[in-house]
């Protein structure tokens, strides 16, 4: 067990029947083939862990999904708890204990195929933070550093669109999207030299009117740069980025109805034409979307979409309102650890040595 999180549970520490949310997600964070389980920490009532497990396993395995679904683990977990309920004498309360160990250690090898997918999205590139929406270079560089040495790998937001639509689509142990809202110019300045050096699958979502047209915005002649790498998917952020909720109270209902519609449609045909490839996937502007929305979106042809609340993608999980981690320089490495549960990186770790502040 990695030092810091044994600090970690121990400052978690139950107090007698008393087991925090927390302290759980740490023992079940915990659970390495090649480490030591966390009962070897003294002063711990694990017959209450394990009580409290049986119950709680299922709302774990789904943590920042509002829908539960429990993992394999979690069924392995509840098998031998279950069992536990039939045992009255403390020695077989010891043996549970280890089965408990072992359906722990089991389970980490079972977790395949993944049970989440966390999506990332990022804005404007510098090295400086000019504003809210910049995260800066070394921050990025950083981020990947952190992310490879965690095993993650970076996939197409195609293929976990597939993977949620077609259950034989497969996806790596660790997957991970970076998608990147608004079309900036430092998409083509900055991102693009990293995303070719590190072979970086990457969704662009843009709004048309800005394209060859705002000082900021990328020109259509980049889009189709980045398009032609193979790297970079260009996809619909609607025509110009309009704040819905302003719209809808200015407008009657059928001409925001109409409205969302040609917003939908202009932005698909105009990217389709410039350049070229299937426009079915949407990121809703301000990350407003509601069921009115999501059903004009269904209507336009688009296959999914998604929002700018934060948490991982599942299996079930909406796929017209689908959530992303939006990402500032402020989070750092620490920051980003925090948002995939992974414990912090040790100070001198690579990962460590640059992107907080
Ligand atoms: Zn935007």
């Amino acid at each position: 067990m990695a030092l810091n999180a044994q600090k970690e549970l121990m400052q978690l520490k139950p107090a007698r029947n008393q087991i925090s949310s927390d302290f759980l997600k740490v023992c079940l964070r915990l659970r390495n083939p090649g480490d030591p389980y966390p009962m070897r920490l003294t002063g711990i009532n694990w017959r209450s862990v394990f009580a409290s497990m049986l119950g709680r396993a299922c709302e774990f395995d789904s943590e920042d999904s509002k829908a539960h679904q429990p993992s394999q683990g979690s069924f392995m977990l509840l098998t031998f708890t279950g069992r536990r309920t039939c045992l009255r004498s403390r020695c077989i309360g010891i043996l549970l204990a280890g089965l408990s160990w072992l359906a722990f250690t089991f389970g980490v090898h079972a977790q395949t195929p993944p049970q989440r997918v966390p999506i990332l999205v990022y804005h404007r590139f510098a090295s400086s933070v000019n504003d809210s929406m910049t995260v800066r270079v070394s921050t990025f560089n950083a981020q990947l550093r952190f992310l490879r040495e965690r095993g993650y790998q970076v996939v197409p937001l195609r293929q976990v669109v597939s993977w949620l639509t077609d259950p034989s689509t497969k996806l790596p142990p660790r997957p991970i999207v970076l998608t990147v809202d608004d079309g900036h110019q430092s998409v083509f300045n900055e991102l693009l030299p990293i995303a070719q050096q590190e072979h970086l699958p990457i969704t662009l979502f843009i709004y048309p009117s800005a394209i060859s047209n705002a000082s900021y915005a990328l020109t259509w002649d980049q889009v189709r740069k980045l398009k032609q790498t193979g790297l970079f998917d260009v996809q619909s952020h609607t025509y110009w980025h309009p704040n819905f909720n302003i719209e809808r109270r200015h407008r009657s209902a059928a001409d925001f109805q109409h409205f969302v519609r040609s917003q939908l449609d202009l932005s698909r045909q105009r990217i389709e034409a410039e350049v070229g490839g299937r426009v079915d996937l949407l990121a809703w502007p301000f990350g407003i979307c509601d069921d009115e929305l999501m059903a004009l979106a269904a209507g336009e042809g688009y296959i999914a979409a998604f929002s700018l609340e934060p948490g991982s993608v599942y299996r079930h999980s909406r796929m017209l309102a689908l959530p992303r981690f939006l990402m500032v320089d402020s989070y750092g490495v620490t920051g980003l650890a925090h948002l995939l549960g992974e414990p912090s990186p040790q100070p001198g770790l690579s990962s460590d040595s640059g992107g907080d502040r």
